[in-house]
């Protein structure tokens, strides 16, 4: 018998996970404010000191430093952060084999069948979890066990950060009385207000409604959310993991914004060369392409177009960005930023053969991209790109335009400039 019983679902979500991952990689900025997304004019991560300060997520850099004078504002370091979600992984990995990575920085374990291996009452479990990121990573992570995954999400949210909550059965009800209906995973703006029109505050009002009701009212997906906070686990873990990638994105703001279409345009086409490269690496091919262009006022207009075949090739998939781009780009507006995908991605194991492709084409396409990805692999990204990236130049430098310092060093276990996961995957891009 299980010690655990079916209290066996832990979820793990790390603190403020970009801005922790700097301050762990510089001492020297740790219990300082720091903010990531320098090279964005937004703040894409903060730290619990920045926080405490009022900064969040989204804020325009200049609003936060009105906030604070004194913040550190660093551009962002994504290899870093992947192999730190990496390690955060391999650590938990150490509990159990029954691991779900949910994202970056978040992930949810099944202890069940642990309990006699560990021999430790579920506490020490989570304490153990989060002193051993601690000690070997230098950030801090909050924990949650209880018996579902949207159960142990609102654990791990409880006491945050460096918090841990461990919620059995018996303790349910008093943790959904304290939880608002609209904090709850899966409970999105629209069905809060639907349920705040029938009076249900909180997440045990909710839980007590008529199953008739919630099906009525909120369908599967709410009547799902509806049993699990009842402690009935409906979500499985996902131990597939990112083997298969539904779309592939890169996109990157530009300051001072441009009204230049040459320059516009070499941005969209760096973005998509730096986008196919990844498929590329990653043996997949696309079935369709993607453009976003962002305006001053960050109002964006986007289109997509199928291609005529799977492909990963620069040379197929560039006159169709270039459609994109004609049919967007509207003279005398201002830009500020691109963003390309690639969407219906197939593995190239899985690609089907068109009989009438034309087979020779596409070889030299391969040769030649398997070449300029070498090149590039060995004297950095662009060593050899598309000649209209060379409008790029026309831009004018700009701050943003910094790197992280640490560009030019490889951490240890770090064996390139990129790592081999990508992680902006997004179903439904813009
Ligand atoms: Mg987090």
């Amino acid at each position: 018998m299980d010690t655990y019983q079916d209290c066996t679902l832990l979820h793990v979500d790390a603190d403020g996970f970009f801005a922790g991952v700097e301050q762990a990689l510089n001492p020297a900025l740790r219990g300082r404010p720091v903010v990531t997304g320098a090279e964005r004019g937004i703040i894409a991560a903060a730290s619990y000191e920045a926080k405490a300060l009022g900064i969040k997520r989204g804020l325009q850099l200049h609003e936060a430093k009105a906030l604070c004078p004194d913040l550190v504002i660093l551009p962002s370091d994504y290899e870093a952060y992947s192999l730190y979600s990496l390690r955060m992984l391999d650590i938990l990995r150490r509990f159990t084999p029954l691991v779900e990575e949910y994202s970056i920085d978040e992930a949810f374990a099944d202890l069940s069948g642990c309990g006699d291996v560990l021999a430790c009452p579920l506490e020490t479990v989570a304490e153990r979890l989060r002193n051993t990121v601690s000690s070997e990573m230098g950030l801090t992570v909050s924990v949650g066990i209880s018996l579902t995954k949207t159960l142990s999400k609102l654990c791990s949210k409880f006491r945050k950060p460096n918090g841990q909550t461990v919620l059995r059965r018996e303790h349910v009800p008093l943790m959904l009385k304290r939880t608002p209906v609209a904090k709850v995973w899966g409970i999105g703006p629209a069905s809060a207000a639907k349920l705040q029109a029938k009076g249900i505050a909180t997440a045990l009002d909710f839980t007590r409604m008529d199953e008739a009701a919630v099906l009525r009212l909120l369908h599967k997906p709410g009547h799902e959310t509806w049993r699990e906070l009842q402690g009935r686990r409906v979500f499985p873990l996902d131990l597939e993991g990112k083997r298969s990638y539904d779309s592939m994105m890169k996109g990157h703001t530009f300051s001072p914004p441009s009204d230049d279409p040459r320059l516009v345009f070499s941005e969209a086409l760096r973005n998509m060369t730096n986008a196919i490269a990844k498929l590329r690496r990653h043996a997949h091919l696309a079935r369709e392409i993607g453009l976003s262009l962002r305006l001053k006022d960050y109002t964006a207009q986007t289109a997509c177009a199928p291609l005529p075949a799977p492909t990963g090739h620069d040379c197929e998939a560039a006159p169709f960005l270039r459609a994109l781009f004609d049919a967007l780009f509207t003279p005398g507006q201002l830009y500020r930023s691109t963003l390309v995908w690639f969407g219906g991605l197939v593995s190239e194991r899985n690609r089907q053969l068109d009989l009438f492709e034309e087979t020779p084409a596409r070889h030299d396409y391969g040769r030649l991209d398997a070449a300029v990805d070498r090149i590039n692999a060995r004297y950095g990204q662009h060593a050899v790109a598309p000649a209209a990236l060379l409008d790029r130049s026309l831009k004018p430098y700009h701050s943003r335009d910094a790197a992280p310092e640490r560009y030019g060093t490889l951490m240890h276990g770090e064996s390139a400039r990129h790592l081999a996961i990508p992680r902006m995957t997004l179903g439904n891009p813009v």
